[in-house]
């Protein structure tokens, strides 16, 4: 469970005018349970995401149900106040590139990661900066400048959502071996959420911003440039093979308003 203040009407941002959002990540078996909150009173079925107002009043009961059993008392009354819950399930989505001829992907497009590595802004920011710092080194050759961006860019969004299966694998619900049991074990460790969700550190040649030789390509001991944003640094580096986990989509609801 998290909470944190946004911008009320209008963009205001003045204290005593803002709202506040709350999102708690919880478990649900993904064929029964997930089906039945995604289904409404009368039995219709929304597979990709039960709008607002359509979930069971049964449902919301045992929601909050749940957040007097399991929250901390200001969270529980935040809950309380929410009239109008809803919740979308958790899935992520990659592709082996980000190009087709002239026409690039980048941000949300390609690579839709889980939430546990907070990197959506990131990762979409240094997809443009990246993309215009080679247009703009390349404007002759723009075929070029594609292939280089989707190599770069391409391998840090897979290495990202792998990360995040690893960071969501603690929520798990059944195991398919020991070994995948300990890792979640590992990864549930406060020290290791601490240290690894929202902090990566990828291979150093990912980060954007850095020098591009004249073959386009990246000079990792380069000064990253002013409008670069490099990638936030401090987990542990993790191989892309190292995709151990295959969760079914849709494992991991998340309620939110
Ligand atoms: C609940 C939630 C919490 C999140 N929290 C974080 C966080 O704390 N930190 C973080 O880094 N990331 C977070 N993310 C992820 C982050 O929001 C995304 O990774 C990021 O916004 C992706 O940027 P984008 O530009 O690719 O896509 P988007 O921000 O989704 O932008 C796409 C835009 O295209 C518009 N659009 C769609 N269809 C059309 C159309 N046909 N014509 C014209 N326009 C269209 C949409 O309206 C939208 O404005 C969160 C996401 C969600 C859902």
């Amino acid at each position: 469970m998290l909470g944190y203040p946004i911008a009320g009407a209008d963009g205001d941002v003045r204290p005593g005018h803002r709202r506040f959002n709350i999102v708690w990540y919880l478990r649900a078996e993904a064929e029964k349970e997930l089906k039945r909150l995604m289904t409404d009173e009368t039995g219709r079925h929304y597979p990709l995401g039960i709008p607002p107002g359509l979930i069971q009043a049964e449902v919301v009961a045992e929601l909050r149900a749940a957040a007097h059993s399991n929250l901390a008392l200001q969270f529980c009354k935040m809950v309380e106040l929410v009239e109008t819950p809803f919740f979308q399930s958790v899935a992520d989505m990659d592709v082996p590139s980000m190009i087709a001829g002239r026409v690039s992907l980048l941000g949300d497009a390609p690579f839709v990661v889980r939430p546990h590595c907070g990197m959506g802004v990131t990762k979409a920011a240094g997809n443009a900066v990246l993309l215009a710092d080679l247009l703009a080194a390349f404007p002759g050759d723009i075929d070029h400048a594609l292939r280089v961006y989707d190599e770069e860019r391409c391998r840090y969004g897979q290495y990202l959502t792998a990360h995040s299966r690893r960071l969501g694998s603690q929520m798990k619900q059944s195991y398919t071996s020991d070994e995948e049991r300990r890792e979640a074990e590992y990864y549930r460790r406060p020290a290791t959420s601490n240290s690894e969700a929202a902090m990566i550190m990828p291979p150093a040649t990912y980060c954007q911003g850095a020098g591009i030789n004249s073959t386009g390509h990246r000079i990792p001991s380069a000064t990253p440039s002013a409008t670069s944003t490099r990638a936030i640094s401090g987990g542990g580096a993790m191989a892309l093979e190292e995709s151990l986990f295959d969760l079914p989509m849709g494992n991991v609801p998340m309620l939110w308003r």
